[in-house]
């Protein structure tokens, strides 16, 4: 089977099993929580159509990516009040994604980050 790379940094990414957060998924305190006991997750449209699934926290969270990560060319960030509820994740589950050991992300996250950063340059 072929390798997958990252989106960003083009490393080999690993399998790996996560929580349905597509950013804290991968950390192992966040599968053990969730096997215990368990969690809720959203999908929020983020910007303009892209879409991403995420823990309550990480909603929360998300406004402290900085801009130049996001792909921004000025200092817009995308807070909690920038994203519109899309849908509840019903019964949600482990799932496997790749990881990548570069950047500490999951694919579903990196893929999110790539398209963002198209979106913004078009
Ligand atoms: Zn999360
Ligand atoms: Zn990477």
């Amino acid at each position: 089977m072929k390798k997958e790379q990252c989106p960003l940094c083009y490393s080999e990414m690993e399998s790996i099993d996560c929580t349905p957060c597509h950013d804290c998924g991968h950390f192992e305190n966040e599968v053990k929580k969730f096997n215990v006991i368990g969690g809720k997750f959203n999908v929020y449209d983020l910007y303009d159509g892209l879409t991403l699934q995420l823990c309550d926290l990480c909603k929360i969270d998300f406004g402290s990516y900085k801009s130049d990560f996001l792909g921004f060319k000025d200092s817009t960030t995308i807070g909690f009040e920038n994203m519109n509820f899309i849908t509840e994740i019903d019964k949600p589950k482990m799932e496997k994604d790749k990881f990548c050991p570069e950047c500490k992300m999951r694919m579903k996250f990196l893929t999110f980050i790539s398209s963002l950063r198209e979106k913004i340059n078009e």
